[in-house]
């Protein structure tokens, strides 16, 4: 027998129990969709183990969720006959966040104080769940057993630090949570009410597959034989008494499985929030049934905003697959391709086999024809999106539909469709691709892009100054995900997609006579270099600048190297080629300098400034910026 442990509640979850209690407050009532949530969770978890253990039923079968009060002692209760917890899993589950991106979570949290932005959204997104309990109440008391086990366990705590733990006994399986109501002020509401309840149980999970029962007193006609009549058979006294009976408070219809036209709005919101955790209205919502050889129904959500731990690795796919009405499984990832996974939804398939596997799914025909089905059904609500809304849209997701396109090769030429980019001329909007070739010059044969980290540094690249002056347009790559687009789409509608940083340009031809007078220095220059670039080379793309760096047309970007090394990979030095413009005035006379004075230490000098300038330009890192600062004081000093 376990003795009673006290324990600290991990500094996070106490920082998070604050954060929910002190800004929910306005929102408080939330407390019991998440507990009621919860129930459900553990019953669609005990009702899945069921298929394969019938036993661990018994003799407690209809599944159920019960809300009770007691007015006196002012404490609501909520229980369920679901899974129930044993001593470790609820060390594990109450107590610790188990969940993904806690640390980015926390992150995003700590900044959004300092800004004063702190909102009930962003903790929704988050899913308060069983910590929301704190808002309403001042003591927790949480007893669970789990099924199959003879122990069950009593938890219990104030929300200040610690709680307590220990062994007890519990007749049936399942959990049961009491709350200890704070007192509440004269506008609060009182959740020992019996109206009260029934309204937030309605507002929030009328949608919930197991009945949420409530004892109500209710008043009914007493049966004839006990009616006292006077001499003329007339009632004496009250003909009614007072029962005690089990409510129902929701009515627990599938959301999916009714009929399209008789959910309201307001319904698809609650159930999406009831999904996604999200606490803002989803953007679209596509609820459709599938007839025919494969019979299904889908009812999906694409949110308004992208949840902050979108690319964490270990974050749910937000499908959820059911079969006649009976949950099988969350994080369905066999239902929506990776980079789709923010999409929340539920599909019903009655064909399947209530006991189906993951590894059964992965080759179910059946499931993999529903996926294409989805994503198909997706891209045409994606396609079809007003601008407006699709780009506010792509702000949010843009970066989710980008990785798709070296994810999903058959889906590329539609994912091309619908990504978007900043561009040279778009004035900070964003453009498709489309756009971009219907306003491409007369005589222009390429998509340009660059890729980097910063917008106004791309958009004043050494590397466009060509391509600006020829008024060509060019795409603004500043997402990592970009470089994987640029590698896998090479080209659209028929147009090849060109790096304006790689290879040749292809625009205006240096006139080879110019080129030869420049041969010496320039094999000069490239012996002082020659442990940094590749080579030295006349420049087609420069205008104004006098340097800058290119690489191969197949090597990798400055960008992708710095996305490498961020990532920690080790690689070998990508050598890179230094372009200089011998239009600048700064090399007509570098070229005098070298064919009157060789040994002019200023040669040198410029050799480096010239690779280190092109290094700045580009927004990179030069290797030994205090030998450039003391090679450009010295410069300046001979200026003046
Ligand atoms: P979430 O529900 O978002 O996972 P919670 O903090 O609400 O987060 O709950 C943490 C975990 O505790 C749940 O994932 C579940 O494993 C367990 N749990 C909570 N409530 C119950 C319950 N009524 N029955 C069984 N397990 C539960």
């Amino acid at each position: 027998m376990e003795k009673k442990e006290t324990r600290q509640f991990k500094t996070e979850v106490q920082q998070l129990m604050n954060l929910i209690v002190n800004s929910l407050y306005s929102h408080q009532e939330i407390f019991l969709r998440e507990l009621i949530s919860n129930s459900s969770d553990a019953l669609d978890k005990l009702r899945f183990k069921a298929q394969t253990e019938p036993d661990i039923i018994g003799d407690d079968p209809d599944l159920h969720i019960r809300i009770s009060t007691d007015k006196d002692k002012n404490t609501i209760e909520i229980s369920d006959n679901g899974i129930g917890m044993t001593y470790d899993e609820v060390n594990e589950n109450i107590g610790t966040i188990a969940k993904s991106g806690t640390a980015a979570f926390m992150a995003a949290l700590e900044e959004a104080k300092k800004k004063d932005s702190l909102s009930p959204e962003l903790i929704g997104q988050f899913g308060v769940g069983f910590y929301s309990s704190f808002i309403v109440a001042d003591k927790v008391v949480l007893v669970t057993k789990a099924a199959g086990n003879a122990k069950a366990v009593l938890w219990e705590s104030t929300g200040d630090g610690s709680y307590t733990i220990e062994e007890t006994e519990k007749e049936k399986r399942g959990t049961s949570i009491t709350l200890y109501l704070k007192k509440m002020d004269e506008e609060g509401d009182d959740y020992t009410d019996e109206w009260t309840l029934r309204r937030i149980v309605k507002k929030h999970s009328d949608f919930v597959n197991y009945p949420i029962l409530m004892n109500v007193e209710k008043t009914e006609p007493l049966p004839e034989d006990q009616i006292i009549k006077d001499k003329d058979g007339k009632p004496i006294g009250d003909t009614t008494k007072k029962v005690q009976v089990d409510d129902t408070l929701n009515s627990m219809k599938a959301i999916w499985a009714r009929d399209k036209d008789d959910v309201t709005d307001e319904e698809h919101e609650e159930f999406y929030k009831h999904l996604s955790h999200d606490w803002n209205p989803p953007l679209e919502r596509l609820h459709m049934k599938f007839e025919g050889t494969t019979e299904y129904t889908a009812l999906l959500y694409i949110p308004s905003k992208a949840p902050f731990d979108m690319f964490y690795k270990d974050r749910k796919n937000g499908m959820h697959l059911y079969c006649k009405r009976v949950f099988i499984m969350d994080d369905c990832k066999e239902l929506m391709p990776e980079y789709l996974a923010f999409i929340n939804g539920v599909v019903d398939a009655p064909d399947l086999n209530l006991n189906v596997s993951r590894e059964i799914l992965q080759q179910n025909r059946l499931v993999t024809n529903i996926r294409k089905n989805l994503v198909k059904k997706l891209f045409d609500v994606f396609s079809k999106m007003d601008k407006e809304k699709y780009d506010n849209f792509f702000m949010e997701f843009g970066q989710a539909i980008k990785s798709g396109i070296p994810m999903d090769f058959e889906n590329k030429d539609k994912l091309a469709h619908l990504i978007r980019y900043k561009t040279t001329r778009s004035q900070g909007k964003l453009a498709s691709l489309k756009d971009y070739i219907e306003g491409m010059k007369e005589g222009q044969e390429f998509i340009y892009y660059i890729t980097g980290e910063n917008l106004s540094a791309l958009m004043n690249s050494p590397h466009l100054e060509a391509l600006k002056e020829k008024d060509y347009e060019v795409l603004l790559m500043t997402d990592p995900v970009d470089e994987w687009v640029v590698q896998n789409l090479t080209e659209y509608e028929g147009k090849k997609l060109k790096s304006a940083e790689k290879g040749d340009l292809d625009i205006d031809k240096v006139d080879d006579t110019k080129k030869e007078e420049y041969s010496k220095l320039f094999d000069f220059i490239k012996s002082k270099l020659d442990e940094q670039v590749k080579e030295v080379k006349v420049s087609s793309r420069l205008k104004n600048s006098v340097s800058c760096l290119s690489g191969d047309d197949y090597g990798m970007s400055a960008y992708m190297e710095k996305i490498m090394k961020s990532t920690g990979q080790e690689m070998p030095k990508q050598k890179r080629v230094l372009e200089l413009n011998i239009n600048h005035p700064v090399m007509t006379r570098m070229k005098t300098l070298f064919e009157t004075d060789t040994k002019n230490s200023i040669l040198v000098d410029y050799c480096h400034l010239f690779l280190d300038m092109a290094i700045i330009s580009e927004g990179g890192k030069i290797d030994d910026p205090a030998d450039f600062s003391k090679r450009v004081g010295d410069l300046m000093t001979k200026a003046i």
